[in-house]
């Protein structure tokens, strides 16, 4: 019988088919798939990264996505790739862009921090910022149930997370960004998410208690590790080269507010001079001048 055993097999291979963990591309443009379980995800390449990780024992979430609808997605990835729940959400910072859709996520997922994120979310998403944040999108039926998720866990400077099989090594970034921010290393992967230490051809927005020196250490740290890929909190993720970039631009940024204060400049006078080679093309020019002044602050000790 010809036709059934083709049949029988065509049913085989269908079910089969059914069956198979989803192809990256299934999951749309906007996921990069960058080893096998590990998936990243960014609406816009200047947007905050959110990764999913498969382990044996469920899923590692670092970050919870940019806005609600990017949430959304990662939901709808997650259905796609497994039947397991979120256990742990990792943030690398307090911020909004990284926090704002744990509500989606958490029950169940344990959600874990550095010291100081609870106080820091807690200014973000006071009241009128809820009902700000819900007001902008009208049309998302899962807003209807959006609340401000604090972290459950917060440790102090270095925490492990064993989850199935694989290894999470968070460590304290001390002043690089926000109060709170952390890098993520997953050593058999060779991965590091690097926080807002880095960015990809983009000035950061360095407030007045980051200290540059931190970063030019934060970077050292990680670039001791070797990694394969690099994930900034925001980019997209690249090799160590991000990190050796974001180096050179720092000490060339520290050298020539240095070179320029020796000459008795004054900080106007450095703001409307000093040029960085390199940089011409980097997004978020107007964020040059609060990079020159934190390295004035680290050349002056003011
Ligand atoms: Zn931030």
């Amino acid at each position: 019988m010809k036709f059934g055993f083709t049949r029988a097999v065509l049913m085989t291979a269908f079910a089969t088919l059914c069956t198979m963990p989803a192809w990256a591309q299934d999951l749309g443009p906007r996921f990069k798939k960058l080893k096998e379980g590990i998936f990243v995800y960014a609406q816009n390449p200047a947007d905050s990264n959110a990764t999913i990780i498969l382990t044996s024992e469920g899923v590692v979430l670092i970050d919870s996505g940019h806005r609600p609808p990017d949430s959304v997605a990662l939901i709808g990835a997650l259905k796609k790739l497994t039947s397991q729940p979120v256990r742990y959400l990792v943030n690398t910072e307090p911020h909004t862009d990284h926090t704002t859709g744990h509500w989606l996520f958490s029950p169940p997922a344990i959600v874990v921090a550095h010291a100081g994120a609870t106080e820091s979310m807690k200014e973000g998403l006071n009241p009128e910022r809820v009902r700000k944040i819900v007001a902008e999108y009208p049309d998302l039926q899962e807003m209807k149930n959006f609340r401000p998720i604090t972290p459950h866990i917060e440790f102090r400077d270095k925490m492990t997370l064993h989850v199935g099989d694989r290894t999470f090594e968070l460590s304290f970034l001390k002043s690089v960004h926000s109060e709170a921010d952390t890098a993520i290393w997953m050593p058999k992967e060779r991965i590091v998410f690097a926080a807002a230490s880095v960015g990809v051809k983009r000035f950061s927005n360095l407030r007045p208690f980051v200290r540059i020196a931190d970063t030019l250490n934060a970077i050292k740290m990680m670039k001791a590790l070797n990694p394969e890929v690099v994930i900034p909190g925001h980019g997209n993720p690249g090799t160590a080269k991000i990190l050796d970039d974001m180096e050179s631009y720092y000490n060339k940024l520290m050298d020539g507010v240095r070179q320029m204060v020796k000459q008795g400049k004054s900080l106007d006078e450095i703001k409307k001079e000093l040029k960085i080679s390199g940089t011409e093309e980097w997004e978020g020019q107007d964020r040059f001048a609060n990079n020159i002044e934190a390295a004035y602050r680290g050349v002056t000790g003011k």
